[in-house]
């Protein structure tokens, strides 16, 4: 437990660039190789164009990063939040750090961002994508990675994270999202097991289907103990799935750069309803 909390407390910049290229490449290479949907779609053209989301979303953080610093500073000399007014081992603070981190900074942040119709314009970018796969998981407007920035400094706030702990669950985070976002064929038994811990791609890609309500459930990125408990978990057949969001279905819009990024300044369009209810 100490080499962890000394590493991630003086994890160097250059390592944190190599998990985010590294993951990406590594999912990347096992999607190609194991593919859940033969996806008929140009994968360097989709991919260029959620990389630039993925840069986007790099430069928001790094230029909002002395806002993280100055918050985990404050928090540990202050003992201020969960963390510091617990008296718990070492180990506990990791575990349970890790699940605070997860529940504020991830689940609830996208929650949030699916019920505040002025967050949703701009997350909505991110369920625009027709073709699903690793490359998608940094999928985020500009904006979007704005307010996740928010609340991971929320979460700061409320655990007390010290920078061991911001940068472990930043490195854990970045893997899950690459993970559960990627077309990688997981046999069902061993993606159901684990689904009972972290959030699989099986159970992610249900909230990528284009229609509610399935687009409103398995809102978790590390861990699936969130959408158990809120009961906001489905398991669903996979192969039946329809990627993208029914109120913005045309590539026109939703495989141009310029388009998604004006989307949260123009009229928002309301969700459909539907006349029959799915049943997936
Ligand atoms: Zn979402």
């Amino acid at each position: 437990m100490d080499l962890i909390v000394e590493y991630f407390t003086n994890m160097p910049t250059t390592h944190r660039s190599l998990l985010l290229v590294g993951g990406l490449t590594f999912f990347f290479l096992m999607e190609n190789a194991f593919p859940f949907f033969k996806q008929d779609y140009n994968k360097w053209r989709h991919s260029g164009m959620n990389l630039f989301f993925t840069l986007t979303t790099v430069l928001v953080n790094f230029s909002m990063a002395f806002l993280l610093v100055a918050s985990t500073l404050w928090v540990t000399d202050n003992r201020f939040g969960l963390i510091n007014w617990w008296n718990v081992p070492l180990w506990a603070q990791v575990i349970f750090g890790l699940l605070l981190m997860d529940l504020i900074g991830a689940y609830l942040a996208h929650w949030v961002q699916h019920n505040v119709q002025w967050m949703w314009k701009f997350h909505l970018i991110h369920h625009t994508d027709q073709h699903l796969d690793t490359t998608s998981a940094n999928r985020h407007h500009p904006g979007e990675s704005v307010i996740r920035f928010g609340f991971t400094i929320l979460a700061v706030f409320i655990v007390g994270a010290p920078v061991w702990l911001i940068f472990l669950y930043q490195s854990a985070s970045l893997l899950a999202t690459q993970f559960n976002h990627s077309n990688m064929n997981i046999p069902e038994k061993l993606d159901s097991a684990l689904s009972y811990i972290v959030a699989t791609p099986r159970m992610h890609r249900v909230h990528h289907h284009y229609r509610e309500p399935y687009s409103n459930t398995n809102y978790g990125n590390i861990f699936s103990f969130w959408d158990r408990l809120f009961g906001t978990f489905t398991k669903v057949d996979n192969t039946k799935l329809v990627y993208g969001l029914d109120t913005h279905m045309d590539i026109k819009e939703t495989e141009s750069i310029w388009e998604l990024l004006k989307i949260p300044f123009v009229p928002y369009r309301d969700r459909i309803e539907y006349e029959e209810e799915e049943k997936l």
